[in-house]
């Protein structure tokens, strides 16, 4: 494995994600949110994230791609899947795996904001905000970390290592 070493252990990622879970779980209770999490990397912190999540709320996923088959973004997001949802009117948290550069999410948030939600957040589990060259932030973040490539828990790199039950720093 070309792992260098673990930055967050599987323990550490569910005590953290719990405690999001009960911060959106006061934050949200009686309005039945619709969560949005955006394919693939979410997948795994969506699926835990949820399960902390007692009160009625809905699902959707959003497929939006930016990589190429490295490590830099290439700048140019795609939308690869819409939501099924109608959003009007309805209180929308998205759900995203990292907040690097913010190109992404700034394509996501303008996408999904179009379709008139009462409310936009953003929920995240990574920031690395470094590198960061959009004007957007997370208002739900799980951990801040430094500018490196990080794969494990829905993070790949060329659609390996998603599998990983921890977050680690690929080697150079
Ligand atoms: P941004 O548009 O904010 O630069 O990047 C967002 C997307 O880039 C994330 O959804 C993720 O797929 C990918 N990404 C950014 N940083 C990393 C990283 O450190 N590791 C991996 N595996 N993907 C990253």
């Amino acid at each position: 494995m070309e792992i260098e070493r673990i930055l967050l252990r599987q323990e550490q990622l569910q005590t953290r994600i719990r405690e999001l879970g009960a911060v959106l779980s006061a934050d949200y209770a009686g309005k039945t949110p619709i969560f949005i999490g955006v394919l693939k990397g979410a997948v795994h912190f969506f699926t835990d994230l949820m399960l902390h999540y007692p009160h009625p709320c809905q699902y959707d996923f959003i497929g939006a791609s930016s990589y190429g088959d490295g490590t830099q973004t290439s700048g140019q997001v795609r939308l690869t899947k819409d939501v099924m949802t109608d959003l009007r009117d309805r209180h929308v948290v998205i759900v995203e795996d990292i907040l690097d550069t913010g190109l992404t999410l700034r394509f996501v948030t303008d996408w999904l904001r179009s379709k008139h939600p009462a409310s936009l957040k953003l929920c995240v589990l990574l920031d690395k905000p470094e590198r960061r060259r959009a004007d957007i932030s997370a208002d739900y973040i799980g951990f801040t970390i430094p500018n490196e490539f990080v794969v494990g828990y829905g993070l790949d790199y060329q659609e390996l290592y998603r599998n990983l039950p921890y977050i680690g720093v690929l080697k150079p």
